[in-house]
């Protein structure tokens, strides 16, 4: 029970906490009042350190995000030029600056599974993906197609916590008490093949019958109603859940026979997490658009994307007289700062070869993690690339969960802490996904780590 004086504002000691002065995100209120909070104050390479000296391997880059880790200082510099030369000006009204020109065109080279025209800067994911439901809106407005506007999501994925990526998330959590999902999302299946496979259903099958659900729940709602549909290439913050086989190859086949615009969310996966340069590389998506994020500026700048089709754009463009201004921006869109820092971060990706990089350090973590798989406490753990989950469940079972009062998955984590490391625990979910930096030792300091915290938990 939350005794505590909660207008308190300033920190204190062990014996006189009475709680901070932030409205945290994420927390729960009696954990700002009756816990101390970790104090993050240095990073240095895939190191953190509280302030109380103690040091952390990051296994999770921050928030899946600090691909270059701590203390990247071509990042500093970038920033520090930008900083000087101009630290301000917009992207409205035509008017620009030269590092978001810059950025535009470098994203639209690297990005080469499907043709994207331009590019529309945000602020972070969430609006990105905010921003593809008004562009895919306003799309089918230009198109004569008012009711073509719902978007079907999937069940436990993330795209942001805004109100309208919050209802395209499948996370309960994040619509309960907030009175979302908004009405015109809907829900398709998760793809989790260890969890919600049939008795005897092959990857493939299992794929085939997502599709078909897919396709049924598109018939039952109206084709001309659906205007997107919108995944993860690697669904992360729902538990690091990798897609069946030919699922993307299924589902595209699908939402491309209703005229259903696909929606890349590569907010996690973009920039080499899963040893591609994009997750739709890697599993062969072409989307209509696509949302960045995170590891576009290795975090160094808050800065997100949306890169846009020429089928949309094209639209957009050729209808523009009638439309008018494309309504829609932020204050910040295309920041100079943020996209001198992008800019640079995307250069050190390609000068430092960071997919090869990616993919010759992911076997030496995949099979680190995965050598615990016969630990009774573990139901599954996947992954590819530099990106990991683990489900803790009884009897390898996925219908097995073990009781939510139990903590299990927050016991592993707070061993982990204690041993030095910060991984992302959510209920029975432990998520990793480390700086493509991170060294060949650093691996066996993770795994080492992993297994001490597995055992303590066993
Ligand atoms: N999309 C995905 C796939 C994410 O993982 C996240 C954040 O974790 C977001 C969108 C939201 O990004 P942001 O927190 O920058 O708004």
């Amino acid at each position: 029970s939350v005794q505590q004086d909660v207008s308190a504002t300033e920190l204190k000691d062990d014996k006189g906490f009475k709680g901070h002065s932030m409205l945290a995100p994420f927390t729960a209120g009696w954990q700002t009042t009756d816990l101390h909070p970790l104090v993050i104050e240095k990073s240095e390479g895939c190191y953190l350190y509280d302030t109380n000296g103690k040091k952390y391997l990051d296994s999770l880059a921050g928030l899946w995000c600090t691909a270059l880790g701590g203390n990247e200082h071509r990042l500093v510099d970038a920033a520090t030029t930008q900083l000087k030369t101009l630290p301000f000006y917009h992207s409205f009204w035509n008017r620009t600056t030269k590092p978001s020109l810059d950025l535009a065109k470098e994203l639209l080279e690297i990005f080469t599974a499907s043709k994207m025209a331009k590019v529309f800067f945000t602020n972070s994911g969430s609006e990105a993906n905010d921003t593809q439901v008004k562009l895919v809106w306003y799309y089918n407005n230009a198109l004569g197609r008012p009711n073509k506007k719902k978007f079907i999501a999937r069940s436990k994925a993330y795209h942001g916590s805004t109100l309208i990526a919050a209802s395209l998330s499948g996370l309960t959590p994040l619509h309960q008490k907030f009175d979302l999902p908004a009405p015109f999302v809907l829900h398709t299946d998760c793809p989790h093949y260890w969890r919600y496979h049939l008795p005897g259903e092959t990857e493939e099958e299992f794929s085939t019958r997502l599709a078909n659900n897919l396709e049924n729940l598109i018939l039952k709602e109206g084709p001309e109603t659906i205007a997107a549909f919108i995944a993860e290439p690697v669904m992360g913050a729902g538990g690091v859940i990798p897609p069946p086989a030919t699922y993307f190859e299924k589902i595209q086949a699908v939402v491309k026979k209703y005229d259903i615009l696909f929606i890349a969310d590569e907010v996690i996966c973009a920039f080499g997490r899963l040893g591609t340069m994009f997750g739709c590389d890697k599993y062969n998506i072409k989307p209509d658009l696509v949302s960045l994020a995170k590891a576009l500026s290795s975090a160094y700048m808050p800065i997100g994307a949306v890169l846009v089709s020429p089928k949309v754009s094209d639209v957009i463009h050729s209808q523009s007289n009638e439309l008018g201004n494309f309504s829609h921006g932020f204050t910040y869109s295309g920041h100079p700062v943020a996209c001198a820092v992008a800019l640079e971060t995307v250069k050190i990706y390609k000068e430092r070869n960071i997919i090869e990089q990616v993919k010759s350090l992911s076997p030496k973590f995949q099979d680190g993690i995965k050598a615990f798989s016969n630990s009774p406490i573990i139901g599954e753990i996947r992954g590819t690339g530099l990106i990991s989950g683990t489900e803790f469940t009884d009897n390898k079972s996925p219908n097995e969960s073990f009781p939510p009062e139990w903590g299990i998955g927050a016991y592993f984590g707070a061993e982990c802490e204690k041993h030095g490391m910060l991984v992302r625990v959510s209920g029975d979910n432990i998520m990793m996904c480390p700086p493509f930096i991170i060294t060949p030792d650093q691996l066996d300091e993770l795994i080492s780590i992993y297994g001490k915290a597995l055992k303590a938990t066993e």
